[in-house]
């Protein structure tokens, strides 16, 4: 019974804390659109990556529909446990073309789309994963490597490279090209990076005027992102706190 007890009592000491986090980065969010003098609120993908499935549980209760993961194993075994919570799964982190047939199947949105071979595993696998028929087409965002002295296959297409791969997105059968992903280089004020970065979700817009995303903002410069314009922001540590080591 004393395990028992001690054990809800840890349940609810981590709820706490996830809500009043949320609260706090919510907070933020909000302040930052509107010290940008910006109507619209940017969406909130939480990162749960290294997190358990109870915390996405506890976070789903707190008014949160959307997680961001980066890898297939971890993200496609919390999304089968949590099936029936209607979340939106976000794939953030590097994808290798054999796990595309696996995120398909889970995925509404990858922002990890950086070259062409991946793009054209995911429409492969889309259309050959029954359930996602009857679905939206699966959205993907164009990652843009920011740093200016990026070499090319790195994790993120050079801005070159982003409206070749944008028009093999859009015209992928069972994919929807919904615009771009940047994650800041270190040793770079942020917001210069996430201008270039505005730049190039214009250019895109020029050509496709639907792709609308821009995803951009973690932890330590949500603010930056969001004077910037990202339209989703993705925080993990403000609101999980650090991640563990091991799941
Ligand atoms: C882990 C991760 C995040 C969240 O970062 P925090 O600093 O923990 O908020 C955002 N985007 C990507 C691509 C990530 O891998």
């Amino acid at each position: 019974m004393a395990e028992r007890a001690a054990q809800s009592n840890d349940r609810n000491a981590r709820r706490e804390q996830l809500a009043s986090n949320l609260d706090r980065v919510r907070t933020r969010i909000h302040d930052a659109a509107r010290a940008a003098g910006r109507a619209d609120q940017p969406e909130l993908i939480v990162v749960t990556k290294f997190h358990p499935a109870d915390d996405v549980r506890f976070l789903a209760e707190l008014g949160v529909t959307d997680i961001g993961e980066s890898r297939d194993q971890e993200a496609s075994a919390k999304a089968a446990e949590l099936g029936e919570l209607g979340l939106s799964w976000h794939f953030i982190g590097q994808l290798q073309t054999n796990k595309a047939k696996s995120v398909v199947r889970y995925a509404d949105a990858i922002h990890s789309v950086d070259r062409p071979s991946l793009v054209a595993a995911l429409a492969k696998a889309a259309a050959s994963e029954p359930s996602r028929a009857g679905r939206l087409p699966l959205a993907c965002l164009v990652q843009v490597n920011l740093d200016p002295l990026a070499e090319p296959g790195r994790g993120g297409a050079l801005p070159r490279e982003i409206l070749g791969l944008a028009d093999l997105i859009a015209s992928s059968e069972g994919l929807r090209l919904a615009g771009v992903m940047a994650v800041a280089p270190l040793g770079e004020d942020p917001s210069r990076a996430f201008a270039r970065l505005a730049d190039c979700a214009a250019l895109l817009r020029g050509d496709h005027p639907d792709a609308m995303m821009i995803s951009a903002g973690m932890s330590q410069d949500l603010e930056q992102a969001i004077a910037a314009g990202a339209t989703h922001v993705r925080i993990g540590t403000d609101v999980l706190g650090p991640r563990p080591r091991v799941l």
